[in-house]
């Protein structure tokens, strides 16, 4: 985790590690990640069956963190009642004690924990600001990178000229002329990915955050209107891992909900909003906002190296 170069206050931005001047909020890899989470975590390793619950592949055991499974018991009239029990316990692969659960019951866990991390909107405000403030943080490096990018490629272009004038004048040999237009050429298309990629992407992660973070507000109330297939889904959108003890539930929030449902990221998220209005402006003293994301950031997953 300590690697990882978030902790470390690098910006890795499209493939290449910059050491950062300030320690980022999230780095950026979490921003592109964003766009991948309606599907990210539908590969939740279960195959879908008639008769599969919705919540099966998203529940663990909180006792031996087994993964929990479905079974059924038939009482003496021979009414049939589901159960989640631990797989670790059943196969006596661990020394869990966990007790068999109700299936309705723990639905219901399930619903409930949906309304406790659900986001309240006046943190929605707050936390909406904060990344906003870094978002454009980001961009302005991104900018400067552009900027940097742009003038390389106006020499470069110059240096193409100037070696053909000197190939004409005979002072440079055909095989040189050929690797170093070679060089060239390819230096300059990666500056012209770079320089075209920049505002697209910034601009689609920022939508799709702000989309993920109205998810985050209205997720209780999503949650009960929608039917068993699309709890599926919600649940492995939102969470990793469900974990479930006798009838109580936590979760295991997926990226970028690990940011929006952390305590410690609305806190400073609500500190940061008060500070701005006591200051007068928008936004804010952002440097000095690093102590507390760093007191933050302890919480919450760092970015998978090397996407
Ligand atoms: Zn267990």
């Amino acid at each position: 985790m300590l690697t990882s170069p978030y902790y470390k206050g690098d910006v890795r931005f499209r493939g290449a590690t910059y050491e950062g001047i300030h320690e980022p909020l999230v780095s950026p890899e979490i921003w592109y990640r964003v766009q991948a989470v309606p599907t990210a975590h539908q590969s939740s390793g279960e195959k879908t069956q008639a008769h599969d619950h919705y919540l099966k592949g998203t529940l663990y055991c909180g006792q031996c963190r087994s993964r929990l499974i479905l079974t059924n018991a038939k009482s003496r009239r021979g009414v049939i009642y589901p159960y989640f029990i631990c797989a670790g316990r059943h196969a006596k692969r661990t020394n869990c004690e966990q007790r068999s659960m109700f299936v309705p019951d723990v639905e219901a866990a399930v619903e409930n924990y949906f309304r406790r991390v659900q986001v309240p909107e006046h943190t929605v405000t707050a936390l909406r600001e904060l990344i906003t403030a870094e978002f454009d943080r980001l961009h302005a490096t991104a900018k400067q990178e552009r900027h940097a990018y742009t003038s390389e490629r106006d020499d470069l272009r110059e240096e193409r000229t100037k070696l053909l004038q000197a190939h004409y004048a005979r002072a440079v040999p055909l095989d040189l002329l050929k690797t170093e237009q070679d060089r060239i050429a390819s230096r300059i298309a990666f500056l012209d990915a770079q320089i075209n990629a920049g505002d697209i992407e910034y601009e689609q992660a920022q939508a799709h955050l702000d989309d993920c973070l109205a998810l985050a507000a209205d997720c209780h109330a999503v949650y009960m209107s929608i039917d068993d297939s699309l709890r599926r889904i919600a649940n492995q959108a939102f969470f990793e891992r469900l974990i479930v003890t006798d009838d109580s539930v936590d979760g295991e929030p997926g990226t970028p909900f690990n940011v929006f449902f952390n305590p410690q990221m609305q806190e400073t998220a609500a500190r940061r909003q008060s500070r701005a209005t006591e200051s007068g402006t928008q936004t804010g003293d952002v440097a000095g906002l690093n102590n507390d994301i760093m007191v933050g950031a302890a919480g919450f997953e760092p970015a998978t190296p090397g996407l």
